[in-house]
């Protein structure tokens, strides 16, 4: 019998801004997470920091690679206040693992975490991104293999907002 796991756990706060892929915005490959303050951000699962650098589009930005049960995956945290980024390339990361604070650094209008989620290596045309959202659960701070979260919160979706002028550069006309 198939169970639902989640084997992630969420990155930092639970309001969703933007989903995956929507209709009117079909190339945001992954979800945006946005509230006012100071929010820290966690690593999903643990694994090893694939990348940490200053992108001219995702800003502040860390990359980690995951093997969970022999399944890669690839996880992505975008737009990071400037410097504060934890972690370097080849570090190994655990779950819930402060790796930085949310931002608004690059190509972001607002603050938010842009978050993605591979399955496999992420590529240039992010042929591997799935919804996270459903794998997402609230975790223990301990990775237990996959099962044992606790169910995930109903997620909480915000209208299109400014966070998203994004769709401007787009060219999404109508509807
Ligand atoms: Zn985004």
């Amino acid at each position: 019998m198939q169970t639902t796991t989640h084997n992630f756990i969420f990155p930092t706060v639970q309001r969703v801004t933007s989903g995956f892929r929507p209709p009117e915005r079909p190339d945001h490959h992954g979800v945006d997470f946005a509230e006012a303050g100071y929010h820290e951000i966690k690593a999903a699962a643990t694994g090893t920091v694939s990348r940490s650098y200053y992108s001219d589009s995702y800003g502040e930005v860390i990359f980690i690679v995951h093997n969970i049960q022999g399944q890669i995956y690839e996880t992505v945290y975008a737009h990071l206040r400037e410097g504060s980024r934890r972690v370097i390339e080849g570090a190994t990361v655990v779950q819930g693992a402060v790796i930085g604070v949310m931002g608004n650094t690059c190509d972001s209008h607002g603050q938010h975490l842009h978050f993605e989620l591979h399955l496999g290596r992420w590529n240039d045309n992010k042929t591997n991104a799935i919804n996270p959202l459903p794998l997402l659960g609230v975790g223990d701070g301990e990775d237990e293999g996959g099962g044992g979260w606790t169910p995930r919160p109903p997620i909480e979706f915000i209208p299109i907002n400014r966070h998203n002028t994004n769709m401007r550069r787009m060219g999404v006309r109508g509807r």
